[in-house]
């Protein structure tokens, strides 16, 4: 008997659904769980969008290679299936740390990869009939205030420096609230990318790498990679995977092995989610072209419609708890949810009496430089991390990575900027709490103070 994966929802005050939205779109069901011994060539750890772009790309080169893939839950139960569905061309936390770390000239072929993956992720779920609800409207970064709108300009600058063939326009209030009839919003611009499902994405990749002859075991964490000559040994409570090759695609939840600890810090990440609107709530949005929205401050925050017309408002402040505290307690926090809904009140005044149906949260990965690593630790174990909350795409471009990486291929995806080792790391408790309050105290001051840093 094949069981089905609980929702883990509670029904807290005023019938909110304390619960991630996206996992009520469809059922799932376990797949088979590892036991006894199992030999591979590449074992992945972590079965979201990373370990399975990973094994997508790695079987289609190497049609005979045996892959397995180790989840600790569900595919897909991770941040894969509790994003907000912005897939976005945004590497790491945003366009100026990138810069910061690497310079125009990588930033760009990066970019032009990214934004491949796009147009590839769209073209994989219509190949493959994966139902993932995708809108390919674009995104608009936007200002609601004169700070922000400042920011923009010099988004656009640094889009300008990128040497982008050609530069979005500038909308102002009257330009933006013809795309979306939000009176917060004072200005914005367009950039590419597509609204998606996120779960439903994840869950359909899964179905397809199944098929491929990848073997992927459900509800069976590995606990420990030991190395060894020939390779490495991967346990999980009930068997061991030895492999040639070890990927770890764990993401926020990287820092439970001991070697790569340092390397990244979970930061929650919230959303709430209404109830669908009427035909005449829809209309009098004005909001034609449905791309979402996210604001251009420190601490983003963002709105976008579901497929069934669901208001979906996110972001804000992205706490971190001591000790790198991942508990599912912290998805059910109310302070978020309060904020969230004074922001859907700020972005659509007329609607801010809207039911609230859904409240959830997740982790994303951040890492001390604000920018992913793809890298290999001194043992041959290969990572990657540091989306820093943008992973949609970037995911599919870390696929690719990973394939030449274990395939010890030299290609333009090796050579992408963010590939090499992480030279960055956190220090241990109580410093890393501490400076993870700092940090946060300084973005929020960043983002009411006027002047930009
Ligand atoms: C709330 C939230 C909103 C987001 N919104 C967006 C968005 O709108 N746009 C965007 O681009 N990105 C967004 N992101 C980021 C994006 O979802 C991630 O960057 C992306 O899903 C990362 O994929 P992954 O496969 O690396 O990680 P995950 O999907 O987290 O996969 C890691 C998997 O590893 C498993 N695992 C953990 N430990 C073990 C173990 N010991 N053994 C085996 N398996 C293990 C986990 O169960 C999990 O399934 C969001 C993230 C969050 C949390």
């Amino acid at each position: 008997m094949v069981a089905s994966v609980p929702t883990r929802a509670a029904v807290g005050q005023r019938g909110i659904t304390y619960g991630v939205f996206w996992r009520e779109t469809e059922e799932v069901f376990y797949g088979p769980s590892l036991s006894g011994e199992h030999a591979a060539d590449v074992c992945i750890i972590g079965g979201g969008y990373t370990g399975l772009w990973t094994a997508h790309y790695l079987k289609k080169a190497e049609p005979g290679l045996r892959i397995v893939v180790l989840e600790s839950d569900y595919a897909g139960s991770g941040a894969s299936g509790h994003g907000d569905g912005f897939m976005t061309p945004t590497i790491g936390h945003n366009l100026t740390s990138l810069l910061e770390a690497y310079g125009s000239d990588r930033a760009k072929l990066a970019y032009t990869v990214v934004g491949k993956s796009i147009l590839e992720v769209q073209r994989f779920a219509a190949k493959h009939g994966i139902d993932a609800q995708i809108e390919p409207t674009g995104y608009l970064n936007v200002a609601t205030n004169a700070r922000q709108l400042r920011m923009l300009e010099r988004d656009l600058g640094l889009i300008d420096r990128l040497g982008a063939d050609s530069l979005p326009e500038l909308l102002d209030a009257r330009g933006i609230r013809a795309r979306v009839d939000s009176p917060a919003l004072l200005g914005g611009f367009e950039v590419g990318g597509a609204m998606v499902n996120p779960h439903r994405l994840v869950r359909g990749l899964s179905r397809v790498v199944r098929t491929q002859g990848v073997e992927i075991f459900e509800r069976s964490p590995a606990t420990s990679v030991a190395k060894r000559p020939a390779g490495f040994r991967v346990h999980t409570p009930l068997g061991a995977v030895s492999a040639g090759r070890v990927v770890y695609a764990t993401n926020a939840y990287q820092h439970q092995f001991p070697e790569l600890r340092a390397m990244v810090r979970p930061m929650w990440s919230y959303a709430i989610v209404t109830e669908p609107l009427t035909p005449t709530q829809l209309a009098s949005l004005q909001w034609p072209g449905r791309e979402g929205f996210v604001e251009a401050r420190n601490l983003i925050a963002f709105a976008r419609l579901t497929a069934q017309n669901r208001l979906l408002v996110g972001g804000g402040p992205v706490p971190y708890h001591y000790g790198r505290d991942m508990a599912d307690t912290h998805l059910r926090a109310r302070r978020p949810r309060r904020y969230l809904t004074g922001l859907l009140g700020k972005y659509f005044p007329t609607l801010r009496d809207l039911r609230v149906t859904h409240a959830y949260g997740g982790c994303i990965d951040m890492t001390p430089d604000l920018v992913p690593h793809v890298g290999r630790l001194r043992n041959g174990a290969l990572y990657a991390h540091g989306y820093c909350g943008n992973g949609v795409a970037f995911t599919n471009t870390v696929g690719k990575v990973m394939r030449d990486l274990v395939l010890d291929r030299e290609t333009t995806y090796t050579d992408l900027m963010f590939v090499g080792p992480q030279h960055r790391v956190y220090p241990a408790e109580p410093l890393a709490w501490l400076k993870a309050r700092m940090h946060d105290l300084e973005m929020r001051v960043q983002d009411c103070w006027p002047a930009l840093p």
